[in-house]
């Protein structure tokens, strides 16, 4: 598996809107949330649910981090086809070439970010921390995609991001 591999299938069931981490502090002693700019998760027009900006960001700013559980290549592969064989949910993102993260159970938002052609964020992978910048500034309400590269779907399923240079495959 190359890099980034978001193995986005179809989207569990999730409330319309999560409010995303970190826009207070917790105040009960956990650690500085990596959560930076608010983000919703919402209906998206390019793919089930998707990340949304729920405040103005600026280009080049880290927006927020997806977190999850560590897993070796071989465990993300047997995660990946067992859900597609059944409910056909699950996040994951590939770290290196021998590690995954599976945020299937996280609640960060941008776990919903879909892929774009010509996105807005770019997916950064930094000592084993999957994070997200701005590459542009975003307004608020704005669908936050990424570009996630070679997927699981290999190229079976239709990219419908409505860029004008769509590849048209993921
Ligand atoms: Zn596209």
């Amino acid at each position: 598996m190359p890099t980034l591999r978001p193995l986005v299938v179809p989207q569990p069931s999730v409330p319309d809107s999560i409010p995303a981490a970190g826009a207070k502090p917790a105040g009960n002693g956990r650690v500085a949330d990596p959560q930076k700019f608010r983000v919703e998760v919402a209906p998206s027009r390019i793919d089930g649910q998707g990340a949304f900006a729920a405040e103005p960001i600026p280009a080049r700013r880290k927006i927020g981090e997806i977190r999850g559980e560590f897993i070796d290549m071989a465990t993300a592969r047997a995660r990946a086809r067992e859900a597609e064989q059944s409910t056909g949910r699950i996040f994951m993102v590939a770290i290196s070439d021998k590690r995954a993260v599976d945020a299937t159970h996280s609640s960060d938002p941008l776990r919903f970010a879909n892929h774009a052609c010509e996105p807005n964020m770019v997916l950064k992978v930094q000592q084993g921390r999957v994070a997200f910048y701005a590459l542009r500034d975003i307004e608020a309400g704005e669908e936050l995609t990424a570009r996630y590269g070679e997927t699981h779907h290999a190229g079976r399923l239709q990219c419908r991001c409505g860029s004008p240079r769509c590849v048209g495959r993921l």
